[in-house]
Formats: structure tokens, sequence, C-alpha cells
């Protein structure tokens, strides 16, 4: 149950592309090489395309969404930033939870049903990773998912792998 993150992100990237061209896609990938982490490629994927697809349906004037990837010592971050309408500091805890929309009369016409952001943060944090929001409302969100980097065979001195 290993993916490579790089791989996951380039591929939702690259798909986001082509099925939007009014957008413009920003990435900028501080991973060089084929990086594993703790979970697995369909779930990794899944919460990816959660984040983006509601990047996408929540952007209004400001048509762009930056995804950056990168890594610590423990883990691997994604993050997906938009510029549209922004969650209150209010709605900021409450998004998470399951069948909450925050604009009930203004979310009605965009489909769904308020599940994608729990199934995304129980998926994460099943993997012992983190999924978390800064918002500002009218100005955009940034969301970020860290999952656990794959450690152990690196750090076995060599003549232990
Ligand atoms: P679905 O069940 O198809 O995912 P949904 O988008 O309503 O539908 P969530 O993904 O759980 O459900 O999101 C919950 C609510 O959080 C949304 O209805 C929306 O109000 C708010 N939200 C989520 N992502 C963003 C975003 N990037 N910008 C602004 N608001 C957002």
């Amino acid at each position: 149950e290993l993916s490579d993150a790089r791989e996951v992100a380039l591929q939702v990237f690259n798909n986001f592309k082509m099925i939007h061209p009014d957008f413009s896609f920003v990435m900028d990938n501080d991973l060089e090489e084929k990086t594993l982490v703790k979970i697995y490629r369909n779930h990794l994927e899944q919460v990816l395309i959660i984040l983006m697809d509601n990047a996408v349906k929540y952007s209004k004037e400001r048509l762009e969404i930056h995804l950056s990837v990168s890594k610590n010592s423990r883990y691997v971050e994604i993050a997906v930033q938009d510029f549209g309408e922004g969650i209150s500091q209010d709605d900021i805890n409450k998004v998470f939870d399951r069948f909450y929309r925050v604009d009930k009369a203004r979310s009605r016409g965009k489909g769904g049903n308020g599940l994608g952001l729990s199934i995304a943060k129980r998926l994460i944090e099943g993997y012992h990773g983190q999924l978390t929001l800064e918002s500002v409302l009218g100005q955009g969100s940034i969301f970020r998912i860290f999952v656990p980097l794959n450690i152990e065979a690196e750090s076995l001195p060599a003549e232990d792998k």
C-alpha cells in the first residue's frame, strides 16, 4: 500500500488541465524523483481529486489553481490553492462534517452532498496523515494533505537493505 506521491500529483494535475481548459493550473513541484508515501494509491488520488474538484467548483472570477508538492523529513505535503469564494472562520471546522455545505442556496446549483471533504479527511487520517485548511472569505482557500513518507527502508544501513 505504498504510492509515489509525485506520480499521483502529476497525473491528477494533468487530468484537471485537460478537463478544465478555462482554468490556469500552476504546478510547483519540489520532488525530483519518485517519493514513496504510506497510502494506497487510489486513496491518495481520490483525496486529491476531491480537493481539486472543489477548487474548480468554488472558483469565481479568478480561474487559477495552484498545486504544490514538497516534503520534510517525515511527510509529503500536497497543497491545493484556489482564489475563489473562500470559507469563513466559523465554517472552517464545519466543512469537514458529513453533509455540511456552507451556503445551501448558493451551493445547490453546483451539485454535491457535502460528503467529499469528510471522506477525504477520514481517509487521510486513517493513514496517520493530516488534512488542513486555511481560508479567507472572498479570497480563496488552501487545503494541505500531509501523508507519511516511507522512510524505514531509506534510513536503514546499506547492508540491511
Ligand atoms: P460533494 O459531496 O460532491 O463533495 P460538496 O462540495 O458540497 O459536495 P464537500 O466537498 O464536503 O462537499 O465540501 C463541503 C462544503 O465546503 C461545500 O459545500 C462548500 O460550501 C465548502 N467548500 C469546499 N471546498 C471549498 C473551496 N475550495 N472553496 C470554498 N468552499 C469550499
